[in-house]
């Protein structure tokens, strides 16, 4: 599978940390299993793991008020 972006550079396998900035809060979510261009440097995530990391974002948002939060990408959250 080649690169969307920049059109020459083949995907693999890789995890990242994704950072969300809110209004009030960053969060971080780490080891997020990703695919990453050899090329290019752009990563992509699957639709199930974007579905999941907004799902860990909006539980966080809603429990808790630091200002950073820290987690690690979880299959689990609800
Ligand atoms: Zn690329």
């Amino acid at each position: 599978m080649n690169c969307v972006m920049c059109k020459s550079g083949t995907l693999v396998e890789s995890v990242t940390n994704h950072v969300v900035s809110l209004k009030d809060t960053i969060i971080i979510v780490k080891g997020v299993p990703c695919s990453e261009c050899d090329q290019c440097g752009e990563k992509f995530y699957d639709d199930a793991v974007a579905d999941q990391l907004e799902k860990i974002v909006r539980q966080i948002t809603e429990t808790t008020f630091t200002e950073i939060a820290v987690v690690a990408y979880s299959k689990d959250v609800a």
